[in-house]
Formats: C-alpha cells, sequence, structure tokens
C-alpha cells in the first residue's frame, strides 16, 4: 500500500497505473477518515470491481459550518492504515488541507434543487462544500468507479446530480447503510455520544424500520405524512433526542410527497441531536401503488 499526501505524486503514481495497463479500472473511495466498518465496505465493493483501489482522507474545511465540528473531529491515522491495509487498499491519499487549498477557493460548486431540503436546508454551505471537495478529487484521482455511503442518500443525489449535469466521466456507486449489530447507523460522529445518548440513539433505526413495517401493512390506508408523525412521534420517545428534522420526500429528487405515486421510491430521512451530537440516518422505502389523497 502507498501513502502519498501531494497532489502531483498521486497523479504519476495513477499514470504509472495507467501506462502499464491502459484497460486498468480504478476505483475511487473518498472519506474524511476515522474509518469503521462503512468506509470498510466502500473499499471492499470497489476492491472486487477494480483493480486499482484509492481511498483518499481528507477533513474538508468548506463543508463544516462555523459552529460544527471541524476542530474536535476524530482523527485515528493508524487505525485508518490497519483498516486500508486489510481491505486490499492500493494507495492513500491523504493530503493537508494547505494541499488541496493552497489559496482560499474561488470557484465554488453549487447543484440546486436536490440540495434545498433536509441537510442542505440545516447546513447552509455544506453541499457547496462537498461539491467542491468531491469535484477536485475526482479530477485529481479521475477515476472509473466512485464509491459513495446510503448513509449520507442527500449526498449520493448531489453526486450524481452533478456528475450529469458536468459530465464527469466515472461511475457513482452507491454502496449500502452498514449499521451496529443493535441497528445504529455506523459513523465516525458515533464515538461523541455518551452511554446514555448512545442507547437512546437506537430510536432511529427502530423508528425507521417501524415506518417501513407500518408502510408494509397499511399501505392502503397511511398517508405519507400519518407516516411522517408515526416516526416523529417514536423518536420523540426518547428524551434526549432534538429533533432536526424528519422528512419524507421523493429519491434521488427529494422532492415533498403529499401522496403515494406509483412505484416510486421514496425517503424517510431523519437528523437528531443527542446533547452535541447530531446523527442521520434514513431508509429508502417503495411507495405503494395504491393513490391516497391529503389527510
Ligand atoms: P465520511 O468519512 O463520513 O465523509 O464518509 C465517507 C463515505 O463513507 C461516504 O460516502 C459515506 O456515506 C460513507 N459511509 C459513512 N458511514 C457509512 C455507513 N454506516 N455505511 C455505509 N457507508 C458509510
Amino acid at each position: 500500500m502507498q501513502i502519498v499526501h501531494q497532489i502531483e505524486s498521486l497523479r504519476q503514481l495513477i499514470k504509472a497505473n495507467r501506462a502499464a495497463n491502459p484497460a486498468v479500472r480504478i476505483g475511487f473511495v473518498p472519506t474524511m477518515g476515522f474509518l469503521h466498518r462503512g468506509h470498510a465496505s466502500l473499499l471492499e465493493a470497489a476492491r472486487k470491481e477494480c483493480d486499482v483501489v484509492i481511498l483518499s482522507i481528507f477533513v474538508n474545511p468548506l463543508q463544516f459550518g462555523p459552529n460544527e465540528d471541524l476542530e474536535r473531529y476524530p482523527r485515528d491515522e493508524e487505525r485508518d492504515m490497519a483498516i486500508a491495509r486489510e481491505t486490499g487498499t492500493d494507495i492513500v491519499f491523504f493530503p493537508q488541507v494547505s494541499e488541496m487549498y493552497p489559496k482560499p477557493t474561488r470557484t465554488m460548486v453549487s447543484v440546486s434543487g436536490v440540495t434545498e431540503r433536509l441537510c442542505g436546508a440545516s447546513r447552509p454551505g455544506h453541499f457547496d462544500g462537498v461539491a467542491t471537495v468531491v469535484t477536485k478529487l475526482l479530477n485529481i484521482v479521475q477515476p472509473d468507479k466512485a464509491y459513495f455511503g446510503m448513509k449520507d442518500a442527500q449526498q449520493v443525489a448531489v453526486i450524481e446530480q452533478m456528475v450529469y449535469d458536468l459530465n464527469i466521466p466515472v461511475t457513482i456507486v452507491p454502496c449500502p447503510i452498514v449499521r451496529e449489530e443493535d441497528g445504529l447507523a455506523m459513523s465516525s460522529r458515533n464515538v461523541y455520544l455518551s452511554e446514555e445518548e448512545r442507547r437512546q440513539a437506537l430510536v432511529l433505526s427502530a423508528a425507521l424500520e417501524e415506518a417501513e413495517s407500518l408502510l408494509e401493512a397499511r399501505k392502503e390506508t397511511i398517508s405519507p405524512e400519518q407516516l411522517r408523525q408515526t416516526v416523529v412521534r417514536h423518536i420523540q420517545s426518547a428524551p434526549l433526542a432534538d429533533i432536526d428534522y424528519v422528512e419524507l420526500l421523493s429519491y434521488p429528487d427529494l422532492a415533498p410527497v403529499d401522496f403515494w405515486g406509483s412505484d416510486e421510491r421514496i425517503i424517510i430521512a431523519v437528523a437528531v441531536r443527542f446533547g452535541a451530537t447530531r446523527l442521520i440516518d434514513n431508509r429508502i422505502l417503495h411507495a405503494p401503488v395504491a393513490s391516497l389523497s391529503h389527510s
């Protein structure tokens, strides 16, 4: 496994790989480090489908708001390298902020529409930061495939839209959410949780699972808003849960769903604070075919 810190060294390595085998398939997994099994699943998917697997670790300041956790974002370089090795990663790109942004950037990539709701509304500027850094990374690596987790389903929608609109020559591969055994979606931020917050945070996956069963059992009679309300009530049953949003939208366009359309994918997405820690989770469901009016 090779570890590189400079863009130029990475470009040279990639060039050498492409020169040695023009048909080489390069898989890319961008992360902010503090890796867990969710990240490992993306690396494993890339390992299966590609000849060369490149992981980037970069905590991108552009995507953090002024009162967010940029300064205290968890880091563990040694463990990250161990996970990268275990998953058969070939190259780790680990740049400093000064390498990625030697001067303040004057170009930002901004995706409209799919960024209007959910984290786009709660974290102004967040997706501009994500779209900009992902564009830079895709330009630097020029992978054949790039792997993203559905844990950040809105991010997947934003990046797919951006790749489509800007004709970026890469295939985006969305990968399923990896959860702890008890259901909590894996996240680097889970380490911030106290024992009690961690226990109560289980309400997120439980509420989403309940919504899925409810939709299955009562699809003839339950409206989208009623379904959303059951998720809200379930989450409110945890005293430490402070809801940022609970939304039911179409996926991937992320538009409001007032009544069930036909054969549409919907997302129930939640963002909830437990103390100072903001967690997100979601579930993608198939909307019932039966059409219900407003209620
Ligand atoms: P991050 O380091 O949090 O920016 O995440 C890097 C990539 O890993 C993103 O594509 C995330 O969606 C993905 N990821 C993070 N957590 C999970 C998870 N629990 N399951 C699947 N993918 C994940």
